[in-house]
């Protein structure tokens, strides 16, 4: 049994930047500890804050957007936190970012947090480090915003993660007859065509998109994906973002989606984790859904179910 971590809920939530900043290292060099699990845990049970996901290819403004978002939402007296997931970076490869985010931010701030991470794969996916991120600062701030690079399917990965998912969209790209191709446009919530102050070509594509949505499958029956146009430089449309942003999470709250999204989300999560460590028959074999379903929390059940796998495979060896 490895020895115990210091790691805490309440010492993170009460110890503002740094604590977090250290206990999110200590995650990431601790995976499938049981005092990470434990806190992972901890931590899922306090969830407040609105999670959003912002995709779109490099180039689309995600970024920009970003930092509009955040001084929007501090300007209300809002606390953000921020994963970014950067695809030049993959974890195999090596370091962590660190600070070298694009995002400009008060690092004296202590209301906004910034934390960039490498992609799980060379198309942008997020890594395990990046939902248990995720897990814990939407525990401690009002909004968490996901940045992720997405090329084809590797969007899909930031619907584990993010209770409403915008899709961003680059004018006379051609991108939504892409995304469509690829099955993309079944994933957003809302659909941003940003860079709107390039004019006629920039409602084109909204008008592109709304064709291409309304050939796709729905994935909320109730819900009807607005398409936005959006200008980061003059400010034009950030407003109606955060306004169809408010109102899908409205929506998921007085449709009693929320929690149930959520719960579907961190098990599908937790099914791919084990594929990826254990293959398809690992998955069939692991007990993980009879431990989560009589009660054991999450991340609990999952590092139970790793330490499970292993033995009976070491055992068999
Ligand atoms: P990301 O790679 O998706 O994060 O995109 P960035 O936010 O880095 O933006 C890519 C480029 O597009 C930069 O040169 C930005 O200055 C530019 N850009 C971003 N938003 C806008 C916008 O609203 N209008 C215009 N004209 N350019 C923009």
């Amino acid at each position: 049994m490895p020895g115990p971590l210091s790691l805490s809920f309440d010492t993170v939530a009460q110890g503002g930047k740094r604590a977090l900043a250290r206990a999110l290292s200590d995650i990431e060099a601790n995976d499938g500890h049981p005092d990470v699990a434990r806190l992972l845990d901890e931590a899922a049970t306090e969830a407040r804050a609105h999670v959003v996901g912002l995709t779109g290819p490099p180039g689309v403004g995600k970024s920009t957007l970003t930092n509009a978002l955040i001084r929007h939402w501090r300007s209300e007296g809002q606390s953000v936190g921020v994963v970014a997931v950067d695809p030049s970076s993959q974890i195999s490869s090596g370091a962590l970012l660190g600070d070298r985010t694009r995002l400009d931010t008060d690092p004296t701030d202590q209301q906004v947090f910034v934390r960039s991470m490498a992609a799980r794969d060379r198309l942008g996916g997020l890594s395990d480090e990046a939902l248990a991120a995720i897990i814990l600062m939407r525990a401690l701030f009002d909004r968490v915003l996901v940045e992720s690079v997405g090329i084809g399917q590797s969007e899909a990965d930031i619907a584990f993660a993010a209770d409403s998912i915008v899709l961003c969209i680059q004018p006379g790209s051609g991108d939504s007859l892409q995304f469509m191709k690829a099955g993309v446009m079944e994933l957003p919530d809302i659909v941003i065509v940003t860079k709107a102050d390039m004019g006629s070509p920039a409602r084109r594509a909204r008008a592109d998109v709304e064709g291409a949505l309304s050939l796709a499958l729905r994935k909320q029956q109730d819900w009807s994906v607005p398409v936005l146009l959006a200008s980061a430089q003059d400010g034009t449309g950030l407003q109606d973002l955060v306004t169809a942003l408010d109102a899908h999470f409205a929506h998921l709250v007085s449709t009693h989606s929320l929690t149930t999204q959520r719960d579907r989300q961190a098990r599908q999560w937790m099914h791919d984790r084990i594929r990826r460590k254990f293959g398809q028959i690992g998955l069939k074999l692991s007990q993980f859904d009879r431990w989560h379903d009589s009660g054991l929390a999450l991340f609990e059940s999952e590092r139970k179910s790793h330490e499970d796998l292993l033995r009976r495979l070491t055992d068999n060896s």
